[in-house]
């Protein structure tokens, strides 16, 4: 298998459709001084490797920050922005947290690392159980580095629970199957009365938007805290810390100030318009007495796992797909599954040798499988024209690697303020099937996340990169080992985010390449497999 193919893949789609225009003048590097002055000099641990932070603000994107950066409501991120290489940073296919942030600690494509979703299907069985952290098949960086006796001290990275064995720290990341055995060593969890966990709040409740905007802002403190400790006290090669509340309150908190959205009410607008910029405005606080804290010598790399965007409205793809003007009759239409019926991007075709009491052949569900990717494609807003659809994917498109067919057979990215649900197993034609989304989320993820690059391998500073080649979550492995010093394994889909760094650097230090890695493999024990949740099959 050419181990380009995800990057190829991933370079190859024409996202620049959904890009905001973001070249900017460079400005000259003398904003560096004033970064300087402002948050310290950088700094980390000292030994043989330069220290690099990375710093996860999950669902960044550049079209709710920059007008915010431009008229000064975000200092801190403008700042930074100022002395960085910066720019977007294309998510995964699908852009959905676990496999986003799995390709970005592995720097290979979900084919490879096995994590496509929340879910997954067992192969023959009336069951689909949660993704844990043990579903993971390639190496995550810190293993990488534990090999090599680096220190890590890891916080909240998406899809790391139960933890890996690391030289340091490591607080993991949501999905928790419980609240018990999320950090390494155990004498670290022990330590943390009073950290809550990421539980994945994802969906506004009436009465009880005060409360989930507590809690979001009860984790921020804390990951500071902890954050701003380990700065302190702790020495490290490489910290990596996600802040993933960004994420939660556009999720939440986007109908407030989207008038377009058909569940807007001006009296609550008024109450909440303002929810995603205080939120921000903390982020940004906290970034500016991070910054604050960081020794001199270190790199930093701010990333997100996934742009953002309105979610207004919802297509039911089976109530969609049963209408006769579709072409397919109503066994080819009740063959297509999704793992959560409230979320309709990713589907399945049921079929024999794969799922559970399935009618067609492998050949018969390929071609049904091309018939809906026809019709999804065709599909708009009868109230608008609209597209519903910006893309719809085979799975052997974007994934490549031994895992690539547990996959799903469609992945669908749908336009701006749309989304598709699976619908109605036997739907009324009669009915809509474009329907108002639920109120409970109102803000859903884009292709388009953010990066900003600081550090002495980095130049020049203060500018926004539009490569060709479109940098994406997959780089970031590379780049992170390449600004550490550290040997780069064969055999990753990734390549070092080479036009950010400074031709000066990049001459003298040539990237050393080392052996590929081994699949990583972590049995689960009796306990973890009775914790997994089990739903009812749906195919
Ligand atoms: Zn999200």
């Amino acid at each position: 298998m050419d181990e380009r193919v995800g990057k190829m893949v991933y370079s190859h789609r024409q996202w620049r459709s959904c890009r905001v225009q973001l070249i900017r003048p460079l400005i000259c590097s003398a904003l560096l001084i004033g970064l300087t002055i402002l948050f310290g000099c950088g700094g980390g641990s000292g030994g043989d490797v330069n220290p690099l932070i990375v710093i996860g603000l999950d669902g960044a994107t550049w079209e709710v920050l920059q007008p915010w950066i431009d008229s000064g409501k975000l200092p801190a991120l403008a700042e930074i922005q100022k002395a960085s290489a910066w720019g977007e940073m294309e998510s995964s296919v699908p852009y959905l947290s676990p496999p986003a942030w799995t390709s970005a600690a592995t720097g290979v494509n979900p084919g490879k690392h096995a994590i496509f979703d929340f879910q997954r299907r067992i192969p023959q069985q009336p069951v689909i159980i949660n993704e844990t952290a043990k579903s993971r098949r390639a190496q995550p960086i810190w293993n990488m580095l534990r090999e090599q006796g680096k220190r890590v001290l890891l916080m909240n990275i998406p899809m790391t629970d139960p933890p890996d064995e690391v030289n340091g720290y490591f607080i993991s990341g949501f999905p928790h199957a419980d609240d018990e055995g999320f950090a390494y060593p155990p004498e670290l969890e022990a330590s943390l009365s009073g950290y809550e966990l990421d539980q994945m709040q994802l969906r506004l409740i009436p009465s009880r938007e005060d409360s989930i905007l507590t809690s979001y802002y009860n984790q921020l403190e804390s990951r500071k805290e902890i954050m701003l400790d380990w700065l302190a006290n702790e020495s490290f090669d490489l910290m990596w810390v996600v802040f993933t509340g960004t994420d939660r309150v556009q999720h939440l908190f986007w109908v407030f100030s989207d008038p377009e959205n058909p569940n807007y009410n001006p009296d609550q607008a008024k109450l909440y318009k303002d929810t995603l910029l205080k939120y921000w405005q903390a982020q940004d606080k906290v970034l500016a007495e991070v910054m604050a804290a960081i020794k001199p010598g270190t790199s930093t790399l701010f990333v997100s796992d996934h742009g953002f965007g309105p979610l207004r409205y919802s297509l039911k793809v089976l109530n969609y797909l049963h209408r006769p003007e579709t072409g397919l009759t109503s066994r080819e239409a009740g063959a297509v599954y999704s793992l959560d019926r409230g979320d309709g991007c990713r589907l399945y075709i049921s079929r024999a040798g794969r799922d559970l009491n399935a009618h067609f052949s492998k050949a018969k569900a390929l071609q049904i499988r091309d018939k809906v990717a026809s019709v999804l494609r065709s599909a708009v807003d009868p109230n608008t024209g609209t597209s519903i659809c910006e893309d719809v994917l085979y799975g052997e498109e974007v994934f490549s690697g031994t895992y690539a067919g547990k996959g799903p057979d469609l992945i669908i990215i749908p336009s701006r303020g749309y989304f598709l649900m699976l619908g109605d197993a036997e739907p009324d034609l009669e009915l809509p099937y474009l329907i108002p989304h639920t109120i409970k989320m109102s803000g859903w993820h884009r292709m388009n996340g953010i990066y900003l690059a600081l550090g002495d391998q980095v130049a020049p500073a203060n500018r926004f990169y539009q490569s060709e080649d479109q940098f994406s979550l997959i780089d970031i492995v590379p780049t992170a080992l390449y600004m550490m010093g550290m040997p780069i394994p064969e055999g990753l889909d990734g390549t070092i985010m080479e036009p950010i760094i400074s031709p000066e650097y990049w001459q003298q230090n040539q990237p050393v390449m080392t052996a590929p890695l081994p699949e990583e493999f972590r049995p689960m024990t009796p306990e973890e497999i009775e914790n997994l949740e089990s739903v009812p099959y749906i195919g």
